[in-house]
This record gives structure tokens, C-alpha cells and sequence, in this order.
């Protein structure tokens, strides 16, 4: 941050008193300008033996497969943050969220909260994000051309945990 969101003026980066970390402060009308993680909401939506994924129309990772995710919104709960990203990247309406795996990736100050769910009906387009949608067994899973180490190591759980037939919650850390 350079310049202060409320007036305008330059800011500087400098540890406000009873405080312990360094924020931006605004060097005229003194507004300290925290920041905090961003939180990112996604699904594993399942239907039948197999899941759906999303082929990224964007940078970065473009052409790679993901699973629907973005960032909450302000206003929104988990759930449904979850199934707007799942419409506006799937077309594809879910029910019965389940929250499934909580990771924390503090190197770029964002957690993601995934939930499986079941897909519901197809009511548009994968959205301009999206290149295509299509649903994978497991063992079709293109491992090699997943976006994010993030969305690789949930796949993964989630595979095993299939096998096992059983969906604990997960929290994860990746460095
Ligand atoms: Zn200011």
C-alpha cells in the first residue's frame, strides 16, 4: 500500500503504539490500514464415482484443472460462497455441503475451506473463468495438470479417504 485509502495521503510502514506488528498508517489523518488473510471457498462436487473439476481459462495456471474455489465475498457465509463460486466457474448448482479440509497457506496469507457436496442440476455455462468442466473417476485424475499444490494435496486426501470410505475434517499447512 502507498497511499491511503480514506484521505489519500502517503502512508508509511511502522508499528503503532500497544501494538507488535508493522501496518500501514496513514501519514496525515493517521488511519492504521490492517490487512488480514484473504479466505478462499471451494467444493468437491461429487456425483455418482466421480468428481467434477475445472479447466482455468486464466492466469496463473492457465489450461490446468482445478476445483471450483475464489474468494469470499463480504456478506456471505462459507456455504454460500462455495456454491456461488461452484455456479459462476461450473454452471452448476450443489446441495449438502459438507466441510471437508481447512488449509492454511501462510506464505501468501490465505486459507482455503473446501467442502464436498453433491452436484445438483447444470443451470449455465462454465463461466468465463472456466475453459471447460468435466467429471473424473479417481484414478482419472490428470495429477500432472492440477493448477495448485493446494487443490493437488485436498485431491489427495480426498481419493484416500474414498477408498476408506469415510470423510473426516482435514487441516492442512502448506509452507
Ligand atoms: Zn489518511
Amino acid at each position: 500500500m502507498n497511499f491511503c485509502p480514506q484521505c489519500g495521503a502517503p502512508v508509511t510502514s511502522k508499528i503503532p503504539e500497544a501494538d507488535d506488528r508493522l501496518r500501514f498508517v496513514c501519514n496525515s489523518c493517521a488511519t492504521i490500514h490492517y490487512q488480514n488473510p484473504i479466505m478462499v471457498v471451494g467444493t468437491i462436487p461429487e456425483t455418482g464415482d466421480r468428481i467434477l473439476l475445472c479447466r482455468r481459462a486464466i492466469e496463473p495456471a492457465m489450461d490446468k484443472w482445478t476445483l471450483p474455489a475464489g474468494y469470499l465475498e463480504n456478506g456471505e457465509t462459507l456455504q454460500q460462497g462455495a456454491a456461488r463460486e461452484t455456479l459462476e466457474e461450473a454452471g452448476y448448482q450443489i446441495d449438502d455441503l459438507m466441510p471437508y479440509a481447512i488449509t492454511n497457506i501462510v506464505r501468501i496469507n490465505q486459507v482455503y475451506i473446501m467442502f464436498r457436496c453433491a452436484l445438483a442440476e447444470r443451470t449455465g455455462a462454465p463461466g468465463s473463468e472456466s475453459l471447460e468442466v468435466k467429471l473424473f473417476r479417481p484414478d482419472e485424475i490428470p495429477w500432472q495438470e492440477i493448477a495448485f499444490r493446494s487443490i493437488h494435496d485436498v485431491l489427495r486426501l480426498y481419493c484416500a479417504d474414498r477408498e476408506k470410505g469415510s470423510f473426516p475434517v482435514h487441516l492442512l499447512d502448506i509452507g
